[in-house]
């Protein structure tokens, strides 16, 4: 199973929540309801799951620039990071590193 970067927004014209999946940063998103063009990078609430470059463990973070790994230190800009997951819960993030976490000392 790969992990996707999927988050819900709420359309603030017509409020239908939607799927809005990105590997990219987008910056604008249309509603897929009423078009409404919607700025998806004003304010950064969501808990993202990265994994440090470094020592290989994956962790939730709120950062929007620059990452810092809670285990070995290490800090990085968070562009150059692969977003494992991304969602608004704080939970749901922590549940998905841990999930990352045991599937890599598996192998
Ligand atoms: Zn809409
Ligand atoms: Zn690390």
């Amino acid at each position: 199973m790969k992990p996707h970067i999927k988050t819900i927004i709420i359309c603030p014209q017509c409020g239908k929540p939607f799927h809005f999946e990105s590997t990219r940063k987008a910056t604008y998103v249309n509603c897929p309801a009423c078009s409404k063009t919607i700025p998806v990078r004003a304010k950064e609430k969501h808990v993202k799951v990265v994994c440090c470059p470094r020592c290989k463990v994956y962790q939730p973070t709120r950062a929007t620039v620059r990452f810092k790994c809670r285990m070995c230190g290490y800090s990085d800009r968070m562009d150059a990071l692969k977003i494992y997951y991304k969602t608004l819960k704080s939970r749901d993030a922590t549940l998905i590193a841990q999930k990352l976490n045991e599937a890599r000392k598996g192998k």
